[in-house]
């Protein structure tokens, strides 16, 4: 089923073909709204939103927030009009949300789509409107991170923990590699060539597993070169990265083995299916962990659950970005982070809304208490509470902090912000899936990146043959046995 307006009817008819019984209903499929453009000009906001798989006129309906609450710009209810001004002061910052829906659809239809954004400090420059389409050549002064997955839970729009940042020397990395995120690697057009190097904070499920992905399918396409592999030591050696990389190798035998009937290396000796691995003191602070082409890679210390974790901060051309991974707010982070361009932050919601989303039960419940206890253990051992994500950010004070690893709903965005803004007023996102920012030294820039739910693999990169080592199994039918080749129906019996 392709987005979009359908109208379903159901009908209940007795043999004779009378209708008995009839009922319809308008569903909207994969709907959603965007602000396409938010100007501040003579002391007015205009805000211009777009809705998107709503067939037929979509209508509107803006929120604004200042001081004294929520307000309604325009008319109240929905209107077909997709833009809307208001008064505004200099400085001070709005929440704003649209919501949309289709005229068709009832009016009690609960699942509008939402967005939300925030005007941190208002200019007289409008912010750029367009969406990021892949492929849109760096500058070779800037830095781009796209965030392919900003969550704990895996969910549809919101997969697991990575982000991959791209310099305008050419190079790439990734850091994390969550659950879901390598069908937003695909639907981005980055081939597996530019996804060699891998930047683990720590070696939870929701940062690393499509690692086993990139690993298992990089070579048989266009990594043909050794996977390298950064990540934290542990307290003794079978905690570290080295030792998983070890475990990915086990595990991953069957398929890399089925793999070679095609070639998954160079000439050089070296296989795509090679890791080479650095592992990285966990308790160093600003050690080491790349250097190469200008681009300097340093960690430090992250408090997270179990000793073994960390964080990163990347410096280039006189710009910078620090990745924390999971992380309680800590002072490593506030000392490594001051100043920094672009402070990507872990966050998560209270451990009361945590736990109500999670279990579908409230306070009172039988198992409430039950639940309650698990969220709070886990954000205590943990995590950075939204406050916390505030704080962090006033004592930084980067160009544009980033919360990620966040679930984004309508009601969790709006409690969050509020809880950041009691410590920070500067420029704050919430990141989604597929927001792409791109930074230089006098502009900050995001947008959301419009992909295809349907991406092939993007056009590999070509080695000249002669480079290429020859494949392990000659024929792609060398692993079969012969009584299983036996059984193989003959194209000329169905052809
Ligand atoms: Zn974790
Ligand atoms: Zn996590």
């Amino acid at each position: 089923m392709q987005p979009g307006t359908y109208t379903v009817d159901v009908y209940i008819s007795n043999m004779a073909d009378q209708v008995l019984a009839e009922a319809r209903q308008v569903i909207l499929v994969d709907s959603s709204v965007e602000f396409t453009k938010i100007s501040y000009e003579d002391g007015n906001v205009t805000l211009t939103a777009q809705a998107k798989y709503i067939c037929g006129d979509p209508e509107y309906q803006f929120w604004y927030k200042d001081s004294e609450g929520w307000k309604c710009p325009g008319d109240f209810d929905y209107n077909t009009r997709n833009t809307v001004s208001f008064e505004a002061t200099a400085g001070q910052t709005y929440e704003v949300v649209v919501y949309a829906k289709d005229q068709n659809a009832a009016r009690h239809w609960k699942q509008a789509a939402v967005a939300c954004g925030s005007i941190a400090a208002l200019e007289d420059n409008p912010k750029e409107p367009t969406a990021f389409i892949p492929g849109e050549p760096l500058d070779q002064n800037e830095m781009r991170i796209t965030f392919m997955g900003t969550s704990v839970v895996p969910r549809r729009g919101q997969q697991c923990n990575s982000v991959f940042v791209e310099t305008g020397n050419g190079d790439s990395f990734i850091f994390d590699m969550g659950s879901g995120v390598s069908a937003n690697y695909v639907a981005m057009g980055i081939p597996y060539s530019r996804m060699d190097k891998v930047f683990l904070t720590h070696l939870h499920g929701d940062h690393m597993s499509d690692l086993t992905t990139l690993y298992c399918f990089g070579p048989s396409l266009d990594r043909k070169t050794p996977l390298r592999l950064f990540g934290p030591s542990g307290d003794t050696a079978d905690d570290g990265t080295m030792a998983f990389a070890e475990a990915l190798k086990q595990l991953t035998k069957w398929h890399v083995e089925s793999f070679c009937f095609t070639s998954t290396g160079l000439k050089n000796g070296k296989s795509g299916y090679d890791i080479e691995v650095k592992e990285l003191p966990y308790m160093e602070v600003g050690g080491i962990a790349y250097n190469e082409n200008g681009v300097k890679i340093t960690h430090f210390p992250a408090v997270h659950d179990r000793d073994g974790s960390i964080s990163y901060k990347l410096e280039w051309n006189g710009l910078s970005m620090v990745f924390s991974g999971d992380t309680k707010p800590n002072y490593f982070m506030t000392n490594q982070a001051k100043g920094v361009d672009v402070l990507v932050h872990e966050m998560v919601v209270p451990p009361e809304v945590w736990a109500a989303k999670n279990s579908g039960l409230k306070p009172g419940d039988p198992g409430w208490q039950q639940a309650i206890n698990y969220t709070t253990a886990v954000q205590d051992s943990s995590h950075t509470t939204q406050k916390a994500f505030g704080y962090i950010l006033s004592q930084t004070n980067p160009r544009l902090g980033v919360a990620t690893h966040f679930q984004v709903n309508d009601d969790t965005v709006g409690p969050a912000m509020k809880d950041i803004r009691t410590w920070y007023q500067g420029p704050v996102t919430l990141a989604k899936d597929l927001l792409v920012i791109n930074v230089s030294k006098d502009n900050i820039r995001q947008r959301y990146a419009e992909v295809s739910d349907y991406a092939w693999y993007p056009a590999p990169k070509l080695y000249p043959p002669d480079q290429l080592a020859p494949p392990k199994y000659p024929s792609p039918l060398d692993q079969l046995n012969n009584e299983l080749l036996e059984q193989v129906i003959p194209a000329s019996a169905y052809e």
